[in-house]
């Protein structure tokens, strides 16, 4: 229950949850947020919000919040509260300390989809510039760096292709592997609208979503797949448009890759691929495969949008481009109501991503190998910057616990809770000899660091996120930091402490950084977001205004590029003591990791996780709803209430992750997506057996 009162004032700014990006008017009594509303005039959600933006806004001043920095006490390991000067004065001096004795390379750090684009560019740079190495990552690893490197290779650009409100254009929506009605609401209200008008749906999803309930809707196919076979299931997709004739050769000659087209073709009609072939694999009838196909490519517009499922399994990357193959080659990119659209997790997944938090990638994506990008930040920066890659988040862990990687400073991320291999990640803590976190919280990272800096929530800072639709939308301070600092002001802080001189005044100054070293982003500021409410990047001369529909009349890179996307199944199989498959995702009420919606009266809604089974699988193990069970795979164990339930195929179980208690990162495996170590989240192995109350 939010406690009411008459407001005085309000202010308009951005949701820090999901990736929707919805405007709240923050109506305000003095320092105190009365109510969060909705705002009409939000590009993103046009007046229209869910329980999490409305209601989920009290973790900013729960008492859990840190208020002061603190140093563990090498003595008796216990939290002393110190100034703000002295400890980033001991943070400093220890980086500074394990640089002499272990090198440039033995520190990094890491940022989050949490932060704003300014936060996160300057923790690149304090790495970058003041580290003087690669060694920075996000937490965009763990969800959809599988999306940055398929959209590129094959469309040249890291993001999504449309605005939401292109959905209302589209004939068939294509879903895989994304709950837009509980993780992205705002945006999932808007596709049902566009499904109870008559547009089609098809859904590839080893559970039942909410989607296919849509009243009215003209038509709901399922394509129920075992999960891990995500690129099997799009290779037959294409197979059906390819061989029957259903490509759009218009298209394809006038804006794609003639070579890469017919080394795809010639791989892609091969018998291996066809729907009768690949209903072993998948589990789902070729004959849907084949009707789901012809939906697809005979629709005037189709659009297609994925979530976690695609990008967190050993092939995220192929399925990404599997993906933009089947757009490509059935015309559908560059106009309203179709396109190839990533959903995106956090409010800021797509802004951690452009603003360089890769150890490949510079701001804007530019790769730390290329001469006369690295020259152009050098210039600016005054420093050199390496032209190799850096470690990313996983290879940090492993050089932790070989003795080669000694320091990290985490901004706004809970490695030890929402990273896999649970134990793996608490080792590699362990072993660093200083761990500064960031944090609102005392959070489970916070236990093994030695020293702690009071986080800023987004209500107490300015600066920008960017939605999944390249939305750049403003945050505005609604009150003061409750520490005393901004994010952005400790990053800074902390840099001018190490001798690398920052001097910024406002957030506003930072993006005028970003957008002149940055070829997309180069029409953004402050004062044109004020005008304009919200700038799709890109935002350039070419641009001017924006830009709601990527690809309109060429890619970035020329010629969009068809990839060979060969199905390899995962590592992680099912034998006679392992004999279900785990997945998981997340609920409406939630979010992620519950760090903030914990903290909020949303608990109420959903004070567990669960695990959820098929009737079938539930009574062959004599399992009754409500009993505890006990979930044991290759890495670990867990124990969870039980919930019976249809919308699970027989063979899988389901569960989410949103309290520290669910285990399901102790459970998950060490695979990992081949081309950016994603980890494969979404297919564990499991046994599931009734035990007593733990
Ligand atoms: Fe909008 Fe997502 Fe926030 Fe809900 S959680 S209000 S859909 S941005």
């Amino acid at each position: 229950v939010v406690e009411m009162g008459q407001p005085e004032h309000s202010v308009v700014t951005t949701c820090a949850y999901c990736g929707v990006g919805c405007s709240f008017k923050a109506e305000m009594k003095g320092n105190e947020v009365v109510r969060m509303v909705p705002y009409k005039g939000g590009d993103a959600n046009h007046g229209h919000s869910c329980v999490k933006g409305r209601f989920a806004f009290g973790y900013a001043t729960h008492q859990d919040r840190i208020k002061s920095p603190m140093i563990r006490d090498a003595i008796t390991d216990a939290w002393r509260e110190v100034s703000w000067e002295d400890a980033i004065a001991f943070a400093a001096d220890k980086l500074k300390q394990i640089q002499q004795k272990y090198g440039r390379n033995s520190i990094g750090g890491i940022t989050s989809s949490r932060c704003t684009n300014e936060e996160t560019y300057l923790v690149q740079k304090l790495v970058r510039a003041a580290f003087g190495n690669n060694n920075t990552d996000t937490c965009a690893r763990v969800c959809h760096s599988p999306t940055g490197y398929g959209l590129k290779a094959t469309m040249g650009e890291s993001a999504g292709t449309q605005n939401f409100d292109s959905v209302m254009k589209a004939d068939v929506v294509l879903v895989i592997g994304a709950n837009p009605t509980d993780a992205h609401p705002v945006f999932g209200s808007m596709m049902r609208r566009r499904l109870r008008e008559g547009a089609e749906l098809i859904v590839a999803d080893p559970r039942h979503i909410d989607l296919l309930d849509t009243p009215h809707l003209k038509s709901g196919q399922h394509l129920p797949l075992r999960p891990g076979t995500n690129v099997a299931l799009v290779n037959a997709l294409a197979h059906v448009v390819v061989t029957e004739g259903l490509e759009d050769m218009a298209f394809v000659e006038k804006r794609c890759d003639m070579e890469s087209y017919h080394s795809w073709r010639d791989f892609i009609q091969d018998p291996r691929h066809s729907p009768e072939a690949v209903e072993a694999i998948t589990g789902v009838a070729a004959e849907k495969l084949r009707i789901a196909a012809r939906t697809y490519a005979n629709a005037p517009n189709a659009a297609i949008y994925y979530g976690l499922g695609v990008t967190e399994h050993s092939q995220g990357s192929t399925m990404v481009m599997g993906i933009a193959n089947l757009a490509m080659a059935t015309g559908n990119i560059g106009r309203e109501g179709v396109g190839v659209n990533p959903l995106r997790g956090q409010n800021n997944v797509q802004g951690s991503c452009d603003m360089g938090s890769f150890p490949h990638e510079l701001p804007g994506y530019q790769h730390v190998s290329n001469d006369e990008s690295r020259q152009r930040f050098e210039s600016v920066w005054g420093v050199s910057i390496d032209n190799e890659p850096g470690l990313r988040i996983p290879n940090m862990f492993d050089a932790a616990i070989s003795g080669e990687f000694k320091a990290l400073y985490v901004q706004g991320e809970d490695i030890a809770q929402s990273d896999p291999g649970t134990q793996h990640v608490e080792s590699a803590l362990k072993s660093l000899e200083c761990l500064i976190v960031q944090d609102l919280f005392l959070n489970e990272t916070a236990k093994f660091a030695h020293v702690l800096l009071p986080g800023s929530s987004f209500l107490e800072k300015d600066g920008t996120f960017t939605n999944a639709e390249r939305r750049i939308n403003r945050v505005r301070k609604v009150m003061p930091a409750l520490a005393g600092k901004e994010d952005w002001q400790v990053t800074m802080d902390l840099s001018n402490a190490l001798g690398y001189p920052m001097h910024y005044n406002h957030p506003s100054e930072i993006m005028d950084e970003i957008a002149a070293l940055t070829p997309t982003f180069t029409g953004v500021n402050y004062k044109r977001l004020d005008e304009l409410g919200s700038i799709q990047w890109p935002c350039n001369d070419d641009h001017p205004i924006g830009t709601p529909t990527m690809h309109e009349v060429d890619f970035p890179i020329g010629k969009g590029q068809f990839s060979v996307t060969e199905y390899v199944a995962t590592d992680e199989r099912t034998n006679s003591r392992f004999p279900l498959l785990l997945t998981t995702g997340r609920i409406l009420s939630q979010y992620n990791v519950g760090a903030q919606t914990r903290r909020t009266q949303n608990q109420m809604w959903h004070d567990e996780d669960r695990l959820d089974l098929h009737p079938h699988d539930a009574e062959v193990r004599g399992i009754k709803e409500n009993d505890w069970v006990g979930i044991t795979s290759r890495a670990g164990q867990t124990v969870l209430r039980a919930r019976i339930s249809e919308d699970v195929l027989p063979g899988v179980v389901y569960t989410t992750f949103h309290h520290p208690g669910s285990g399901a990162n102790v459970i998950t495996t060490d695979n990992s997506d081949w081309a950016t170590n994603c980890p494969e989240y979404k297919v564990t192995a499991v046994q599931v057996e009734r035990v007593s109350q733990p």
